[in-house]
């Protein structure tokens, strides 16, 4: 592949393409190569090494998880260039966002390496004399993971770093666009001196199957989840069998609020910001702006002339700010809601074209109304509507009337306001005068049915840990 120096990155690429995934490239259209599509029977075989790993991996102490953990890091940064190339050609994100990807995911590595030293049990004051009350941290075992093509390194670093630094192992299926990036960072994680079976991808054209198998097998007690709500519905539901654990991080319906108080400059540019990364294919993008009437056109009028400045094309390219669609069917999607919303009433203020391939102009749609389905919907593409809005009250009701619950922002210089809208939005995460707000230091998730769980921070450490009280009498 062009210009990885460090092609034992691309090990995981096969000849075999009878049995394979084609990986393309979504600003080109061309096949990058192939991967295995593992049928159930090799599944189930590394699901059993995973399972005998993890006995031995619990015995080691968090300090010795921590060590190998931190080379795994200090080695995604070495080849950040490399992993960053690989992501932009199979996923299509501009090369620069890219690199920043890299190092976020890396980051989880970075953190968890040491979180995990911090599994800290208690001991609680007894009400009886002769007995000693303690709890301890123990792996919750195997855990596996399903994840999607919008962050193939991150979505997985932030979920088998802390299963790993607790003591589990895990098995990862990256999404079927988007199996490179995870391989090659699997592949570092062998080369940092992660003992074998720890740490294994697995891919399949049949993510049914895959899905089903997690869900249903014995020897797996954990499934994490990032990916659509339809989709986590399933796997909760396929999980009840046998009560595994569960970690959601589902759909999102941001709204991104502009009070009249804001600072409009900080204001568009967080919007650029929380709207345009990753061509707005992201769970945490702002979904809708209201904006208030008195600061409505210009915030319009400068947004808009932004908009207008970036720079769509091949993430390879320099100066490229948006990259393509995933594939035909989000830019088809992208396309029908844009038409929905004008034959609704919408105007389009900036942008609105198909730029042929799958390729689709950053838009900005005015005289947008809040029941709109592109108000409603999950757009995961570079379209931002913009709503008039008259009176705090009504607008957090339109800001919570739907069934995510996951990123919300808003801008104000109000120290009082500020408050009580964080407290009154139905959210798992608010940024205040920010458009980008993820970091491994702090817990990411949802309430409603954008998910259940955390990610990152200390509480993404709980998710892979069972708490065990031990009594001891007879003192
Ligand atoms: P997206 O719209 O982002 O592709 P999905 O929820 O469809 O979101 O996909 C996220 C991940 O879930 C991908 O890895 C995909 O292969 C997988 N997936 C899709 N459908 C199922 C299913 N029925 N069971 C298990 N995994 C699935």
């Amino acid at each position: 592949m062009e210009q990885i120096k460090n092609l034992s990155l691309l090990s995981s690429l096969c000849e075999n393409v009878n049995s394979a995934i084609a990986v393309h490239n979504p600003a080109t259209g061309d096949v990058l190569g192939y991967v295995p599509s593992h049928n159930r029977e090799a599944i189930e075989k590394v699901i059993e090494k995973a399972e005998t790993a993890q006995k031995s991996w619990a015995k080691t102490t968090a300090k010795l998880r921590a060590e190998i953990l931190s080379r795994w890091y200090q080695l995604i940064m070495d080849n950040q260039e490399d992993l960053a190339r690989i992501m932009t050609l199979e996923q299509g994100k501009p090369l620069a966002e890219s690199r920043g990807e890299v190092a976020y995911g890396a980051s989880f590595v970075q953190w968890f390496a040491e979180e995990g030293k911090r599994a800290y049990g208690e001991t609680i004051p007894t009400p009886l004399t002769d007995r000693r009350i303690m709890t301890i941290r123990q792996p919750v075992g195997v855990a596996a993971a399903i994840t999607p093509w919008n962050f193939p390194i991150a979505m997985i670093t932030r979920k088998a770093v802390p299963a790993l630094a607790a003591g589990c192992s895990f098995i990862g299926k990256p999404a079927a666009q988007t199996p490179l990036s995870a391989y090659a960072v699997a592949e570092l994680a062998r080369q940092a001196g992660l003992p074998e079976g720890l740490l294994a991808i697995v891919t399949s054209s049949d993510a049914v199957m895959v899905g089903e198998l997690f869900c249903s097998s014995p020897k797996i007690q954990k499934i994490s989840f990032t990916g659509s709500t339809h989709v986590g519905r399933i796997l909760m539901r396929q999980s009840a069998e046998s009560v595994k654990r569960v970690s959601m991080e589902l759909g999102g319906n941001a709204p991104f609020i502009v009070f009249d108080d804001a600072d409009i400059d900080a204001a568009v540019k967080g919007a650029l910001a929380s709207k345009f990364r990753n061509a707005g294919q992201t769970c945490v993008c702002a979904n809708r702006f209201y904006v208030h009437d008195s600061v409505y056109d210009e915030f319009v009028a400068k947004f808009a002339a932004e908009v207008s400045k970036l720079s769509v094309g091949n993430g390879l390219d320099d100066g490229i700010t948006i990259g393509p669609l995933i594939d035909d069917n989000a830019k088809k999607k992208v396309q029908t809601l844009v038409n929905d919303a004008v034959a609704q009433g919408a105007n389009i203020t900036a942008g609105g074209d198909d730029l042929g391939g799958q390729f689709f102009a950053p838009t900005v749609l005015t005289h947008v109304e809040h029941n709109m389905s592109i108000v409603k919907e999950e757009i995961f593409g570079p379209i931002a509507p913009v709503i008039r809005f008259h009176d705090d009250a009504s607008l957090i009701d339109m800001a919570n009337d739907t069934e995510y619950g996951l990123a919300s922002y808003f801008y104000s210089k109000d120290i009082n306001r500020i408050f009580a809208v964080a407290e009154a939005l139905d959210y798992g995460m608010v940024g205040v005068n920010e458009g980008i707000i993820s970091t491994e230091v702090a817990p990411f998730g949802g309430v409603k049915q954008s998910g259940i769980g955390r990610e990152g921070a200390r509480q993404g450490l709980d998710e892979y840990l069972n708490t065990k009280y031990i009594c001891i009498g007879g003192m």
